[in-house]
């Protein structure tokens, strides 16, 4: 039986982050993905899934060498957020702190980073790739794991990541429990050209039902995510392209772009819930991303969390670690602790923000006006931005 430091079941952007920072701590690596081919090439259609990925991030991508990976051509810097109400004149912007930083982060396809990160993987000898399959049984006793694959093929590893999203089948098999929120709306995703608007600058608007996210990819293109109430998607999704550019343009009413929208691309909708695994290992297999836990897309949080995930994981784990029980133990609650308590405040600010900005409640209305023209001009911005890069 071929034995890996590491297996990692999942190959979406933090599996395959994490195989990186794994292979450059010097593991050896087994990667895992069920799906066959997931990936974007230089000519391929763009992918409607796109993640606004923070700078301290970014800078994180170049230290694994994901970066240089990417297609620079499909890949836009953004340095300011402006962010309203539609129902008030509260509003509140972000501006790179240019003595540090050159943008507040990328916009970039999800599947252009997943790409970027095997085209890394490429060059380490450590590393194994296996896809069109999955993990089917797995033994998380004593020092090691033992998987067996899909298609009857067995290995063993020091440890295991489970990144294989939110419906992680490896979660179930160690017995970790979640508990789900459903924020009863649809994440609608699409590209849209908008005229005339300012360079570098995302939008955020939030209205009745739900904010809407404008993501500039450059050359007049944005990504949008259109969080809708479940009762309402279904037209969002079937209604005619003018009627669809009519409800962007009155979602980000109440603001200078004033935009002229062009329809660019189908449309598709998430589903949108919180998630929280209940602990973050079981012996030796580790969640990391979505498998341990999912937030509401208004600030853009997901893989940033995963992967400040892995960047903390990979500060915690080295072959001499794997082969200590009783510092790996003692790592890996070290893992947990820090992560459950960064993801919590991540999460529960967006489902404030989410419960405050949704409906048009008389009391709810007046606070966040003044609480959203108070945080514009006090230190609690700095907390904001901050949150954009864990
Ligand atoms: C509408 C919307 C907009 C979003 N916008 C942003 C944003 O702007 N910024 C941001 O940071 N986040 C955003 N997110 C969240 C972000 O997409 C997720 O946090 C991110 O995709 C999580 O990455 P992951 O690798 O953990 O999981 P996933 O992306 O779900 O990847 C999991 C991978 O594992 C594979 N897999 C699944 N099961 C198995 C198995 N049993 N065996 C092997 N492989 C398996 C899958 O094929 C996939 O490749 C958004 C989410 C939504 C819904």
């Amino acid at each position: 039986m071929k034995k890996f430091d590491l297996i990692i079941s999942g190959g979406g952007m933090v599996g395959s982050i994490s195989a990186v920072a794994a292979c450059q701590s010097g593991l050896s690596v087994l990667l895992i993905e069920s799906n066959k081919s997931p990936f974007l090439t230089e000519n391929s259609d763009m992918d409607l899934r796109v993640s606004a990925v923070s700078w301290q991030n970014i800078e994180y991508l170049k230290k694994l060498g994901i970066f240089q990976n990417l297609y620079s051509n499909r890949i836009a810097p953004y340095s300011h957020m402006q962010v309203w109400d539609t129902r008030s004149q509260a509003h509140i912007n972000f501006d790179a702190d240019f003595s540090s930083q050159s943008c507040l982060g990328y916009l970039l396809e999800n599947n252009n980073l997943v790409q970027a990160a095997w085209k890394s993987l490429d060059s380490y000898p450590t590393c194994e790739i296996i896809t069109g399959h999955s993990i089917d049984s797995l033994e998380n006793t004593g020092s090691q794991v033992r998987v067996q694959l899909t298609d009857g093929h067995e290995f063993k590893s020091r440890a295991l990541i489970s990144a294989e999203g939110r419906k992680s089948k490896v979660r179930e098999f160690v017995n970790i429990k979640t508990t789900e929120n459903d924020y009863h709306q649809f994440g609608l995703v699409a590209y849209l050209s908008i005229k005339d608007a300012p360079e570098f600058t995302a939008f955020q608007a939030f209205n009745e039902g739900g904010p809407i996210g404008v993501l500039p990819m450059g050359d007049n293109l944005f990504s949008i995510v259109w969080s809708l109430p479940k009762d309402k998607v279904d037209y969002w999704l079937s209604c005619d392209e003018q009627t669809f550019e009519q409800g962007i343009v009155n979602a980000l009413s109440n603001h200078e772009i004033a935009p002229k929208v062009t329809l660019k691309s189908a449309r598709v909708a998430f589903p949108l819930t919180q998630l929280y695994a209940e602990r973050y290992f079981n012996n030796r297999v580790v969640l990391c991303g979505d498998s341990a836990h999912g937030v509401h897309p208004l600030a853009g949080q997901g893989v940033n969390l995963g992967i400040g995930d892995v960047q903390l994981l990979f500060e915690l784990l080295d072959s001499s670690v794997l082969k200590d029980d009783l510092l790996l133990h003692k790592n890996l609650r070290k893992y947990q602790r820090r992560r459950i308590s960064q993801v919590k405040e991540t999460s529960e600010m967006m489902s404030f923000l989410h419960h405050m900005f949704k409906d048009d409640n008389h009391i709810k209305k007046p606070l966040r006006s003044l609480g959203m023209n108070l945080i514009n001009q006090s230190p609690l911005k700095k907390w904001f931005m901050a949150q954009a890069g864990s």
